[in-house]
């Protein structure tokens, strides 16, 4: 597949320190594959913490000069960047495919996505304001500067290779901080190719620093990232296991965290929803991605009334479904991740089926790695399902008769990022609404996800938000002056 790039000189295999390629202390190697078809499809310099340090220094030195641009000097930089990421959507798109697995129309769509955050953070660069306050006595003037936080660290997962890196990325940049990314070990070709491209928009050596690392690697340039007294922030998307490890090891330095974790996302269709609208919106949510985001509908509750049409209506489209290589046409769900997702569904749907649910679509393992889409109804809350995120392409269906028996169901996990309600009530669109303990509700909507939306969770799914205006907020410092002798 990457020998149909349009230019391939997109397929970066080393790392970005100072604007150099360089192959790391160590010069080792770690190896990419498809996970489509098992195929190494390239081998990616493997840094270490001396490396990670190295790229710390050259963001350091490059904060300086970037943070004295003006906002719409660096408006204009991320402007290009925006521009090349557009231009170049076919070959990311491909890069993506090949290492993600995600159907390669998808995968275009998501380097759209990935761009826009690029170009909203460059139109949000101009609107770093800061505030006058009212003087509380008539000799003073009180003021409040907005100014970039510092160097930023982002480690970002494997299933959104290119967008989980602009959505930190673009506002750290916008703000005035430079940025060392540790990009996913199973997907670094695309995070390398976006580096390539911010290059050749203009942004400056140091400003925007890419380290590559295998599993063991990553873990110690983790360490150094959070141990560092240089780096102000780190942004992680991932798992709440490793949040939880990254928030420990930065408590010594007191470092201002972004974290957006895992969740369990809650899909709850009231009898009074549209029944078509509410499977196309739970189909969109679940399957996206074979299952693989934070925001997949993770449990689907239908009230009883509607409950036989809407497991009826819902397995006999993902029946539908045609599964395999994303770069073959029609194809809706490409291959997981690795083996190990594979077997967290094949367990998960195991463990439901053995407590009593009813498999009406998929709920096999295919060749390689590949795993039917399954739906099984008469779900129930002692199944693994109830509590652990699957993460793959199976949806588990659960029976409720009241409201507060839905919104309690919903509520009982440690997470809290998105959630899912169809209902025409406008009271209970309200009561609802309001009732999720979640950072995000869609309301007769699957797909709830854009550049200009606040995307984050409460609980145990992180800290902070990204994307919309307030995404800034993360990279910048309140600095209040208070001036006397008027
Ligand atoms: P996922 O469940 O999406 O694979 P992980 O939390 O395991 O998420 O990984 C997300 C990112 O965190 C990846 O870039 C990975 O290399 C990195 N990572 C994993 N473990 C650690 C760790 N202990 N310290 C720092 N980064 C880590």
């Amino acid at each position: 597949p990457l020998s149909l790039l349009k230019d391939p000189s997109l397929l970066k295999t080393d790392a970005l320190i100072h604007g150099q390629w360089v192959k790391g202390a160590a010069a080792t190697r770690f190896d990419v594959h498809d996970p489509a078809t098992g195929q190494k499809l390239a081998d990616v310099a493997n840094l270490g913490p001396k490396d990670a340090e190295a790229a710390i220094a050259a963001a350091d030195k490059a904060w300086p000069a970037w943070r004295a641009k003006t906002g719409k000097e660096r408006s204009i930089i991320l402007r290009k960047w925006f521009d090349l990421l557009m231009a170049n959507q076919d070959d990311l798109g491909r890069l993506m495919t090949a290492e993600q697995g995600k159907p390669y129309a998808e995968a275009k769509g998501e380097v759209a996505y990935g761009a826009s955050f690029v170009e909203w953070f460059a139109e949000e660069a101009k609107r770093v304001n800061g505030e006058t306050l009212p003087q509380f006595d008539n000799n003073r003037r009180l003021l409040v500067l907005r100014q970039p936080i510092g160097v930023c660290a982002a480690i970002t997962p494997w299933n959104f290779p290119l967008a989980m890196i602009t959505r930190k990325v673009a506002p750290a940049l916008a703000a005035g901080c430079p940025v060392v990314i540790k990009p996913a070990e199973l997907t670094p070709l695309t995070a390398l190719a976006a580096a390539e491209l911010a290059v050749r928009a203009g942004i400056p050596a140091g400003v925007l620093n890419v380290v590559t690392a295998d599993g063991a690697n990553s873990i110690a340039v983790g360490k150094v990232f959070c141990a560092s007294e240089t780096v102000r922030h780190i942004s992680f998307t991932g798992s709440t296991e490793v949040g939880r490890i990254l928030m420990q090891q930065s408590a010594p330095s007191v470092k201002k965290l972004s974290l957006e974790l895992g969740g369990n996302a809650p899909f709850i269709v009231f009898d009074d929803a549209d029944i078509d609208s509410a499977v196309e919106g739970a189909i969109a949510s679940k399957y996206r991605n074979a299952g693989q985001t934070c925001v997949c509908a993770n449990r689907i509750y239908v009230q009883d009334g509607v409950y036989d049409e809407f497991v009826q209506k819902f397995a006999a489209k993902v029946k539908t479904f045609k599964v395999g290589n994303g770069f073959e046409d029609g194809v809706v769900q490409g291959p997981l991740i690795e083996d190990a997702a594979v077997e967290k569904v094949r367990r998960h749907v195991a463990d439901a089926v053995a407590k009593g649910g009813k498999l009406l679509a998929g709920g096999k393992k295919l060749d390689g790695q590949f795993f039917e889409p399954t739906v099984v109804a008469e779900a129930t809350a002692d199944m693994l399902c109830a509590t652990e995120e699957t993460f793959g392409p199976f949806a588990p269906v659960f029976r409720f008769k009241t409201e507060q028996e839905a919104i309690t169901a919903a509520n009982a996990t440690i997470f809290g990022l998105a959630s899912y309600f169809y209902s025409r009530d406008i009271g209970r669109i309200f009561r609802v609404s309001e009732a999720l303990e979640y950072g995000m509700v869609g309301i007769n909507a699957g797909i709830i996800a854009t550049e200009h939306v606040p995307f984050g969770g409460v609980k145990q799914s992180g800290l902070g938000r990204e994307g919309s205006s307030h995404g800034i907020d993360e990279y910048v410092e309140m600095k209040y002056l208070c001036l006397g002798d008027i």
